[in-house]
């Protein structure tokens, strides 16, 4: 069994003080279910991840870092690493989210290196992979996505590979209101299940939680998560008020 796991991406937006009254209200919308019934992290701009952990930290909704680099330290200026995260408090980081593909322009090779060293550094990797429209409606939403796939678990053995979520955003469902339908999404989990199972075999593929992301709502939520494939979400915008993603959190449980 699979338990639903909940994530939201509050990419970045808040600031020192509504970044941990939004993880206080997110913690208090959701003990009764976090952990037990759902897995819950809330996924922090870097600043703000040592004070959102320590507003979290008696409760069992977890931290991610929305980006990692795959050296363990040296002249990367700017650039933050495993241990870094683990340091302040990380337990989940997003690796090749498509706002790194495509506004910062990360490319497949260097987000399968973020996936290898967040691992090594002992940090679960969400792995973001989807279409763009032109791709979907050129009829390569499975070559993208396996392509995305290959790239981003490429070296991993299956030990490594139990330490991943994948999460299937299509990037035309992303920040635009327009989610992929029930239908569309379950298609496409099934897919990288199959390829999963391809790879690694029935048992793990079985094992690994595929979250869907894009324009996720409270009132498309549980919908979503009737699918059979479907076993969370990732959600942006909708996760900056606490009362939308508790309601989120719910329709997992
Ligand atoms: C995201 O940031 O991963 C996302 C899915 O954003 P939104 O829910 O706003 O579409």
């Amino acid at each position: 069994m699979r338990k639903p796991f909940m994530a939201g991406n509050w990419k970045m937006n808040t600031d020192s003080h509504s970044s941990v009254a939004l993880a206080r209200a997110v913690v208090a919308g959701s003990t009764d279910v976090a952990g037990d019934r759902v897995d819950v992290a809330v996924i922090a701009p870097f600043v703000y991840l040592r004070a959102v952990a320590q507003a979290v930290s008696s409760s069992a909704v977890a931290v991610g870092a929305q980006d990692v680099y795959f050296e363990q330290k040296g002249a990367f200026t700017g650039e933050i690493s495993p241990a870094m995260l683990k340091d302040v408090g990380c337990t989940y980081v997003l690796c090749g989210h498509s706002e790194r593909r495509h506004v910062i322009g990360e490319s497949d090779d260097l987000v399968g290196k973020k996936v290898t060293a967040a691992i090594h550094g002992g940090l679960l990797p969400i792995l973001c992979v989807g279409e763009l429209l032109e791709e979907r409606d050129a009829g390569k939403t499975e070559n993208v996505v396996e392509r995305h796939l290959r790239t981003g678990l490429a070296g991993l053995d299956g030990e490594k590979m139990s330490a991943v979520t994948v999460a299937y955003e299509p990037v035309w469902a992303i920040g635009t209101g327009r989610t992929a339908t029930p239908q569309q999404a379950q298609e496409v989990h099934q897919f990288i299940r199959g390829l999963l199972a391809k790879i690694y075999g029935k048992d793990l593929a079985d094992e690994i939680r595929i979250l869907y992301g894009g324009s996720v709502k409270p009132d498309n939520a549980k919908e979503l998560m009737a699918q059979a494939d479907v076993d969370g979400l990732l959600v942006g915008g909708a996760s900056l008020k606490a009362d939308d993603f508790v309601k989120i959190i719910r329709a997992g449980v």
